[in-house]
């Protein structure tokens, strides 16, 4: 048995068994044993399915939102949004079924046409910063293209997985189309990546276990897609609308506390700015809410673990150039104060590691062009934003940032109906949007002779 904390009492809320290599095993075999079943389900008739699934999603949103909030430490606002993100997600991909359409290609002496089948039994590998969402994204096309699923959430958080589980079979899912393995990654999480019957993986998290499941899928030639760390940047020029930009600087990278993949982690600021957009910026980080994750009023919660704490304490050691830092609550908790380092050179640990913390490196540049080569001087490319009022900027910096997903004059990265996907060290593949369904299936060409 695992014991399941609420982050922001550091009090026991559940206790999780931790499934076996058997485990895993066993509901690999049933997610096998349920595959063909599954994708000879009428494609009316697996929309509906998916779309009663989201329904008991919807139903349950507010019971899901709270199991969030306590075993997250996310606010009560964003675990509402998350539960709802899983929700559209399915309804989305519900709609695909119907839609699945191949090709119909001209040749002589017959007829070619080609066919999008799924690939079998799909493992999806979460981690514990947007325990819904992340799932959502893997299991929902799925399943729409007709793969049974096996979901393995992360130990810290799996209980909202495990309840989605239930929905599942709520909505009438068969059983074995998608189970989920709560456990330990160096035990459900290996035992999934190197299973002989698992067909493709889907996994999120950090660069390092990355790169082991992509050897795994590469040890057995199937397909792989990875969301994984980033260091995006939030480029301000000296031409933005300043007092906006500064007031959403700190929700674009303090947002979950910081546990974000997409979090705007390094502020890259005009040099002819940098001392206003500081001096506005200061106000904006101040107004930042840490408190309790139940109250609707609180923007920002508890980090996930005490080690997680430790770990990006490690990166404001004494002597760090902290310009200011917002506060947070007295007492238990994992809290950690929204932090600004300031000025901070571009080479420093603190620009170039992924702290997966409240804590952002303001760094001036001098112009364009400076600005791009700063950007792009990253292991990392997930995410990013460009301030400045002038569209043939926006668009020239948008098009040369080595980045998968941009906002102008925005922080948002995620919407279901577009894709979503890391350059570099960030992953490999897209996720969400009309083209991540490909990922779930194999063109197969046939010609009939006539
Ligand atoms: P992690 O250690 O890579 O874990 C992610 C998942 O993989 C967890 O379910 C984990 O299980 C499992 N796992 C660990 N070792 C494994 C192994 N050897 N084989 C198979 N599975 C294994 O990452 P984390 O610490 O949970 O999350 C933080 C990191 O994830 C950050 O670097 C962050 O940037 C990245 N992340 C990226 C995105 C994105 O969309 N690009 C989204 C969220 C997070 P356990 O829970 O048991 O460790
Ligand atoms: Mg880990």
């Amino acid at each position: 048995m695992t014991d399941i904390l609420d982050p922001a009492t550091e009090r026991v809320i559940a206790q999780v068994p931790g499934s076996t290599g058997e485990d895993t095993d066993r509901a690999i075999a049933a997610a096998r044993r349920a595959f063909p079943a599954w994708r000879d389900v009428a494609p009316g008739d697996r929309a509906r399915l998916l779309r009663r699934f989201a329904e008991a999603i919807d139903a349950h949103s507010e019971e899901l939102a709270q199991l969030e909030v306590r075993n997250a430490g996310h606010t009560i606002a964003n675990a509402r949004w998350e539960a709802g993100n899983a929700r559209d997600v399915l309804h989305y991909y519900a709609g695909a079924p119907e839609r699945l359409t191949g090709r119909q290609i001209p040749v002589a002496g017959g007829i070619d046409v080609t066919f999008r089948e799924p690939l079998g039994v799909v493992g999806v590998i979460v981690p514990w910063n947007f325990p819904m969402p992340i799932a959502s994204w893997g299991f929902a096309p799925a399943l729409a293209a007709g793969n049974t699923v096996v979901l393995k959430p992360a130990e810290l958080t799996p209980l909202t997985a495990i309840r989605i589980g239930e929905l599942a079979l709520d909505a009438g899912l068969p059983e074995g189309v998608f189970t989920v393995v709560p456990g330990k990654g160096s035990v459900v999480g290996a035992r999934i990546a190197g299973h002989r019957d698992v067909a493709k993986l889907v996994f999120t998290g950090s660069t390092e276990v990355g790169r082991q499941i992509a050897a795994a899928a590469a040890a057995r030639l199937i397909p792989v897609t990875l969301e994984l760390g980033g260091k995006s940047a939030n480029i301000v020029f000296a031409d933005a609308d300043l007092e906006r930009a500064a007031a959403t600087a700190p929700y674009g990278v303090f947002d979950n506390a910081g546990q974000d993949c997409c979090a705007r982690s390094r502020i890259l600021v005009q040099r002819s700015v940098y001392d206003r957009f500081l001096g506005l910026l200061e106000p904006a980080v101040a107004g930042v809410v840490v408190g309790d994750p139940a109250d609707p009023k609180s923007e920002m919660g508890p980090l996930i673990s005490a080690a997680q704490r430790e770990s990006v304490a490690a990166y404001v050691p004494e002597g760090a150039p902290v310009a200011f830092r917002g506060s947070v609550p007295a007492g238990p908790g994992f809290w950690y104060p929204p932090t600004v380092l300031a000025p901070v050179s571009p080479g420093d640990r603190t620009a170039r590691e992924e702290i997966f913390g409240p804590v952002v490196a303001v760094i001036p540049f001098e112009d364009e062009a400076d600005a791009i080569a700063i950007a792009n001087d990253s292991d990392y490319g997930l995410s990013g934003s460009i301030w400045t009022e002038n569209v043939g900027r926006a668009l020239r910096v948008a098009r040369a940032v080595e980045s998968g997903n941009l906002s102008v004059n925005s922080h948002s990265s995620v919407r279901y109906w577009t894709p979503f996907g890391g350059y570099k060290q960030s992953g490999l593949g897209r996720e969400l949007g009309p083209d991540a369904l490909e990922a779930f299936t194999e063109v197969k060409n046939v010609f009939i002779a006539t």
